[in-house]
């Protein structure tokens, strides 16, 4: 599944293709997304230009002035090319954008689990979007928030860290590695940990993610190829998938546990 690192990578590849580009409308091959494609879509976008791409949590918006904003969303499996016009789509190819100088931003998604929604509204009061936490790299997640929101919460600070109205994009695989190099046990009371150890989970969670779209600025194909779909980056994990390796810093053990119904990795030496 797309993470939040795969749709920022994602958002950098296209954005140099799309951004300040007409559209001269919408090709939808099969409008049967998570949510139904607007079938008004290639009216809606002809003749528009496109202001800006931005991400919030796991969405790609696309602004059209003052018109309103395009929202996909990858789902399980989508994926997002610019490709010339008249590439012959696969059987998964459901959307084409058509772009002025005739190319297309085009959205492949095999299980149909994404999503391409439309909003003339300002996007942050789209239905998706509303009542989301902070982004993980703005300034706004910081420890003193983080302790904050946990006060009185007993749930895991694993499941904490991964509930999108406290911090959106965290997934589990960064959830094990940002708890690890920050030194806390997943499975701690969220309300039981102490501002200083959340000051350095919030730059836990930032530098494992700012890592991941760094290894995936490298790895990743050019987004004007039409070939393949981006997968997880083969980023260094120090505990995630590691049951029973020894510990990159101590050397002990890594164990797993079943939290949240998620597999979880920790250090029992490192992490408390
Ligand atoms: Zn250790």
């Amino acid at each position: 599944m797309p993470e939040l690192p795969e749709v920022e990578v994602t958002r950098r590849g296209i954005a140099p293709h799309v951004e300040g580009r007409r559209l001269e409308g919408a090709r939808v091959r099969d409008p049967r997304l998570r949510w139904p494609v607007p079938e008004d879509l290639d009216a809606i976008l002809r003749g528009r230009r496109v202001s800006a791409v931005e991400r919030r949590a796991k969405y790609l918006l696309l602004r059209l002035g003052d018109a309103g904003t395009l929202l996909l969303h990858l789902g399980m499996s989508g994926s997002l090319r610019v490709v010339p016009a008249e590439t012959p789509p696969t059987a998964h190819d459901h959307v084409d954008l058509l772009l002025e100088g005739g190319r297309v931003l085009r959205l492949r998604d095999p299980r149909r689990f994404g999503a391409v929604l439309w909003t003339p509204e300002p996007p942050e009061r789209h239905p998706r979007l509303a009542g989301l936490g902070p982004e993980p790299l703005s300034p706004e997640l910081t420890g003193d928030y983080l302790h904050r929101r946990s006060r009185g919460r007993r749930l895991a600070v694993k499941n904490f860290l991964m509930d999108a109205q406290v911090v959106v994009g965290v997934g589990n695989i960064y959830a094990s590695e940002a708890l690890f190099r920050a030194g806390i046990r997943p499975d701690r009371e969220a309300g039981r940990v102490g501002r200083d150890r959340y000051v350095l989970l919030a730059a836990a969670v930032a530098a494992v993610l700012e890592e991941a779209i760094a290894a995936g600025g490298t790895t990743l194909r050019d987004f004007t190829s039409g070939e393949g779909a981006p997968g997880y980056f083969r980023q260094e994990l120090a505990v995630y998938g590691r049951e029973g390796e020894a510990c990159p810093v101590c050397g002990r053990g890594i164990r797993k546990a079943v939290i949240g119904q998620r597999s979880s990795f920790f250090c029992p030496g490192c992490q408390r």
